[in-house]
């Protein structure tokens, strides 16, 4: 045998026995905290440290696992990746991961790739990005059962142990929602559920790029026949007329100008102002396609929208050709377009605030099934779309609303469709009177392809304690006074018919039990 094939035989030996020792010990893990005694470390570069996403990121994992077994583990920041760790097993963060473990294996346009590996080199938590390397930060911790169910420590349930134990893995992924929002909660509780992504704007702007910028305002000055033509007249008002392409390019050159700004920005929305009055004119008119739209008692506008949306993107495109372009599918421009074809980087946002809130699109509720046909249409014609549910009962905020059966059949049809991309609802701070249904949307707007009852139960069973079945009870009686009454109104005016006496006492006493 020769020097070199001994040498070779060697490592294979070594590299067997420590295999061995790792199986003779119980399993194929690493004990990073072994009896409350930290056996890792953390090793983290200074950029990530310093980002407002991976930083805060890495602060908790080294805060979460002490909360976990009163270890201590240490947060080291060298200059660069040490050649040995003092004999702690090292907790690899971003670049200094990537050079134990190679590139990340799995990569997307919005560098939202990350990888999670942990074997017995040691972990890594790494991402294209600081906010992707966040992503692998918190599949360690989701992993060993820390989970947050509301902002604030009230919400949050981190499991007690002595011991912790990592399972080998090396898992690379990309989120499949691209951007994943809600409205009011505070900046740990969306990182910490993984909330974020690169944004998609879709919010009411259409006009505000002649209306708020400067150029635009002057041009619209100088050209008052840009305005829509209501009941006759072409006045100020807060509607430019779609027919004329001249508006269209006064908007494109206001989004290039907003795109020459925000350099980072992948989106500009073209969702009209907020309303339901349209220019009349006979161009505007003369643009729709004769789709007639029950819900709102006339014709869809929703093909002159598209015809508008696809003059600014074309003329946009030739500068920025990756920009996406958000938009609400909402009011007279809920249904998708009979005509008109999307340009690929148009993003619809179906917006259902027509449609009965306390029932499904899968469900008997001739309002809600009418959504049904909405989301098939959009899934069919755009080549990404996205959600922006109402997560409350929007005329009437105050009762409690878990919509968990909605949520349940309704993220399932989305989630159906390989091309919604976008999870981005109007949400309350109404974590007390929605929690089951909000939870579960931001849970599966991660774990996409969960199965919904089972992370309510473990919510019920993490967050309640000893009081789970009475909460449960309680969520089901009032998700039940929704979806089983024959009521359909967005307001309180149908209360009476969903909360009568004993649907309140059954309520009143799941609490108590609770308590
Ligand atoms: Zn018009
Ligand atoms: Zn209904």
């Amino acid at each position: 045998m020769n020097a070199g094939k001994l040498l070779w035989v060697t490592v294979i030996f070594i590299f067997a026995a420590v295999i061995h020792d790792a199986c003779a010990q119980g399993s194929s893990r690493l004990i990073i905290v072994d009896n409350g005694i930290a056996n890792a470390a953390i090793y983290a570069p200074a950029d990530i440290m310093a980002d407002q996403t991976s930083g805060p990121s890495v602060r908790d994992l080294a805060a979460y696992l002490e909360k976990m077994s009163g270890a201590k583990i240490e947060i080291r920041t060298p200059d660069r990746m040490p050649q040995e760790f003092g004999g702690k097993i090292p907790i690899l963060i971003g670049e200094f991961a990537a050079q134990l473990f190679g590139p990340i294996k799995k990569k997307s346009e919005y560098k939202q790739g990350w990888r999670y590996v942990v074997s017995q080199k040691g972990v890594g938590l790494y991402g294209e990005s600081p906010e992707a390397t966040s992503y692998a930060i918190y599949e360690l911790l989701d992993r060993l059962g820390c989970r947050w169910y509301m902002p604030g420590e009230p919400g949050e349930v981190i499991p007690k142990v002595n011991t912790i134990n990592l399972s080998y893995a090396d898992i690379s992924d990309v989120p499949r929602v691209i951007y994943r929002a809600i409205w009011y909660a505070d900046n740990d509780f969306k990182r910490r559920n993984r909330l974020g992504g690169p944004y998609l704007s879709a919010g009411h702007a259409l006009e505000m790029y002649l209306t708020y910028d400067a150029i635009g305002k002057q041009l619209l000055q100088q050209h008052p026949e840009w305005y829509a033509e209501i009941n006759g007249k072409r006045a100020p008002s807060n509607r430019v007329c779609w027919a004329n392409n001249d508006v269209a390019q006064a908007i494109a050159d206001a989004v290039i100008r907003y795109f020459d700004t925000y350099k980072n920005a992948i989106s500009a929305s073209l969702s009209p102002d907020d309303g339901i009055v349209f220019c009349e004119c006979a161009g505007c008119k003369a643009l729709d396609a004769g789709d007639w739209f029950d819900v709102m008692n006339c014709n869809s506008m929703s093909d002159r929208f598209v015809h508008f949306a696809n003059e600014i993107v074309d003329r946009v495109a030739k500068k920025y050709p990756d920009k996406l372009f958000g938009f609400y599918a909402y009011a007279q421009y809920t249904k998708a377009p009979v005509r008109e074809k999307l340009r690929p980087n148009l993003v619809p946002v179906i917006a259902p605030i027509l449609y009965c809130r306390a029932h499904s699109m899968t469900s008997d509720c001739p309002s809600r099934k009418e959504l049904r046909k909405v989301v098939d249409g959009w899934a069919k014609a755009a080549r990404m779309f996205g959600l922006y549910e109402y997560e409350y009962n929007l005329a009437e905020v105050s009762a409690p609303n878990p919509h968990i059966t909605k949520q349940i059949e309704e993220l399932s049809v989305y989630y159906s469709y390989p091309n919604f991309r976008f999870w981005q609802p109007e949400t309350m701070a109404n974590f007390e009177s929605a929690l089951p249904g909000l939870y579960l949307g931001i849970r599966m707007s991660w774990y996409n392809r969960a199965d919904p009852n089972a992370i309510l139960d473990e919510m019920y069973r993490n967050f309640y304690g000893p009081a789970r079945d009475a909460m449960k009870k309680y969520w089901t009686v009032l998700d039940e006074a929704q979806t089983k009454s024959d009521e359909h109104a967005g307001c309180g005016f149908g209360y009476l018919r969903r909360f009568p006496p004993e649907t309140l006492g059954a309520a009143r006493k799941a609490i108590d039990d609770a308590l």
